[in-house]
């Protein structure tokens, strides 16, 4: 059999493959044939019996392997899922005017690191600092990476070769591999804990004050509750400490909401302003959690160790490029206006979304289905709960509506349509749904669908159930 199997110019003479994706480079094209007549060879090794190796079924197979090599490989998805900053999603997704910003930087040239004044060289920095101020009252602002970067450009320039003290209950880890002891061995620092996972008092860390302290440090509890008998220090009160010592304070604020989200009817998540009315010397967070911004880290704080910050090494290493800081210009300007931010914020849109509005796009949406799709799915329109995600308001969810779909017993159970399948092939449309899966039902959560995006998903469960076996 093995003998049996097209050359690779067998597969290129088929019309499919041909006519497949006419504009594809030569040498994909050929790629895709070795990929297609590869796997036919590892079958028959591993014993398929008489498989179709024809030259016309392996240039079919050749052509899916090259339509999806010529896709993007990052694609725009929906987020069906209902957790609302979804890492893997690319959490925060950014406000129209952002994206307009990234149009129109990205493919020329711009003036990053230029004044345009002057014709001198300038901080990049410069974009965004006076918004920063503004927004928070800080002195100086920094903007790097993510905020993993952020804590240990701030760790190492505060504390490298010396004493960080950090109360048992704020040794976080927040996901993969950034867990404090970790990241504090990295910058270079002594971690000092105290206190306990449940308890940590002043008098802790006054304890632990010693002529190698350099920092107090203190980790918002992002992504965790404690709850029962509990308490930990006020940052404004370690920070009073630090100063009677001579030594710096700083905060991790992790989520960092720039305003108060109650004003929209949401609980309260601390805000770097705040932090720093509380007296920090230095406060970092993520951008791209409640800021609803890119991926980068952002440091607020006094003039002067922010300035040592710039002059560390690792500053020139997480230093962020012309896209973060233009999409991020365009994200902070939305919060100069805040009674237009649920508008004009796409984050905040999903936040302050009306469950009125959410329970009438879901039924409307499950109307559909249902003439579409209800030979194969009882489709159903019900209340649910989207979560916050992304290690912001941990523990809080927000209601919301889901269209439930289950595979119809008779047709569902002849065609062996699990709600596996159904995501599965869900996540393979055009463009690609991302559900979640509860019990037997695939759940479709209308909070975290763009309200834009109703008819693809109608569009998209359509051409799943025909594409089905019957
Ligand atoms: C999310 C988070 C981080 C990590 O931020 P990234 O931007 O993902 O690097 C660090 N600390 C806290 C408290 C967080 O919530």
């Amino acid at each position: 059999m093995l003998r049996k199997l097209p050359r690779v110019d067998d597969l290129l003479a088929q019309p499919l493959l041909a006519e497949a994706a006419p504009e594809a480079p030569r040498a994909l094209i050929r790629c895709a044939a070795r990929a297609a007549i590869a796997d036919a060879r590892a079958r028959l090794r591993a014993g398929a019996q008489s498989p179709d190796i024809s030259a016309e079924v392996l240039a079919a197979r050749a052509a899916d392997i090259l339509r999806r090599q010529v896709a993007p490989s990052l694609r725009r998805v929906i987020n069906a899922t209902g957790v609302i900053l979804h890492t893997g999603l690319g959490r925060a997704p950014l406000a129209a005017s952002a994206g307009a910003a990234l149009a129109e930087i990205s493919c020329g040239y711009c003036n990053v690191q230029v004044d345009l004044e002057s014709g001198d060289r300038s901080q990049r920095e410069d974009h965004v600092q006076w918004l920063l101020q503004e927004l928070t009252g800080a002195e100086a602002a920094l903007v790097v990476n993510n905020n993993a970067a952020a804590t240990v450009l701030a760790l190492n320039t505060l504390a490298g070769g010396r004493e960080v003290v950090l109360s048992r209950g704020e040794l976080v880890e927040i996901g993969g591999a950034f867990r404090m002891p970790e990241i504090m061995a990295l910058a270079g620092c002594r971690l000092v804990e105290v206190g306990c996972t449940n308890r940590t008092h002043l008098r802790d860390y006054q304890a632990a004050i010693t002529p190698e302290t350099a920092l107090l440090l203190c980790v918002h509890q992002s992504n965790y509750r404690l709850q029962g008998f509990t308490s930990q220090t006020p940052l404004a009160e370690v920070a009073t400490l630090a100063r009677a010592h001579g030594i710096m304070c700083a905060h991790d604020l992790g989520s960092g909401a720039l305003l108060d989200l109650r004003r929209f009817g949401l609980p309260h998540e601390p805000t770097a302003a705040e932090s720093l009315t509380a007296g920090a010397d230095a406060v970092f967070f993520s951008g791209d959690k409640l800021l609803g911004g890119p991926q980068c880290g952002i440091i607020l704080g006094r003039r002067k160790p922010l300035q040592a910050m710039h002059e560390n090494p690792y500053y020139r290493i997480f230093r962020v490029d012309k896209l973060t800081l233009a999409a991020l210009e365009a994200t902070l300007r939305l919060f100069l206006d805040a009674e237009r931010l649920p508008q004009k914020h796409a984050l905040m849109s999903v936040l302050t979304r009306p469950l009125d509005e959410i329970r009438v796009r879901a039924q409307e949406l499950a109307r559909r289905i249902a003439a579409d799709c209800g030979e194969w799915l009882v489709v159903e329109a019900t209340p649910g709960e989207s979560q916050v995600g992304g290690g912001s308001l941990a523990g809080h969810t927000l209601p919301t509506f889901v269209v439930s779909l289950r595979p119809a017993g008779s047709r569902g159970g002849e065609s062996g349509l699990s709600p596996g399948d159904l995501a599965w092939r869900l996540r393979q449309g055009e463009p690609p749904i991302v559900a979640r899966i509860h019990e037997d039902a695939v759940l479709l959560d209308l909070r975290t669908v763009l309200p834009d995006e109703d008819q693809l998903v109608g569009k998209a469960l359509a051409a799943a159930c025909r594409a089905l076996p019957t």
